[in-house]
């Protein structure tokens, strides 16, 4: 399987309004009915974040959001690439990476660049009314899963720390390591009686 990852080859292509969305998307394994609930609760949340600063979630920019969601929340730009197209025909790269920009703008979506993947914001609006927060992402380096966590308060101390002594403007925290699971089977191979036991 190769994919060609191709710089915005077509700037200037208009960026087409994608039709509706199809009642399904192509290859993706289907949601549950739950899930396509969660879905559209996040996607009317994200448009009413954006209607209270004045400012607008475009089909476009929804559309991508909904293909992250359904995506487990996370995924290169160039899946994001793919399944636009699946759904809507031809749409140019820079397109998607267009509306990604907004998305990230707005905090409804961030960039994990030590894995070079977009995830959707994790926090809703009652973690964080005012949605301006500093992304604290735990990324692990082994199954490569990335959590953000609502702890604020942590990327923030961070921050802060940051600023106070090194003048540094911080924007969000990525923090490497093994996630719980990759960690517990490593503690598992360390110590073979754990798993003798069982
Ligand atoms: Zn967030
Ligand atoms: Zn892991």
């Amino acid at each position: 399987m190769s994919r060609t990852r191709k710089p915005a080859a077509d700037p200037a292509t208009p960026a087409a309004p994608p039709s509706p969305a199809p009642a399904e998307s192509a290859a993706k394994a289907p949601l549950s009915r739950t899930q396509r609930a969660l879905i559209a609760t996040r996607l009317s949340e994200a448009e009413q974040l954006c209607n209270d600063r004045g400012t607008l979630l475009t089909p476009l920019r929804r559309e991508v959001l909904k293909l992250l969601l359904e995506r487990g929340g996370s995924a290169k730009a160039y899946d994001l690439h793919d399944d636009m197209r699946n759904a809507h025909g031809r749409v140019a790269p820079m397109t998607v990476y267009r509306a990604l920009d907004f998305l990230m703008q707005m905090q409804l979506v961030h960039r994990v660049d030590s894995l070079n993947v977009f995830i959707a914001c994790s926090h809703g609006e009652a973690d964080s009314p005012d949605h301006n927060h500093d992304a604290l992402m735990l990324v692990c380096t082994r199954c490569d899963k990335v959590v953000e966590q609502a702890a604020h308060e942590v990327a923030s101390r961070l921050s802060t720390e940051l600023a106070e002594r090194f003048g540094f403007a911080a924007q969000g925290v990525e923090v490497k390591g093994l996630c719980r699971e990759c960690a517990a089977t490593d503690r598992r191979a360390a110590d073979p009686s754990e798993t003798a036991r069982r």
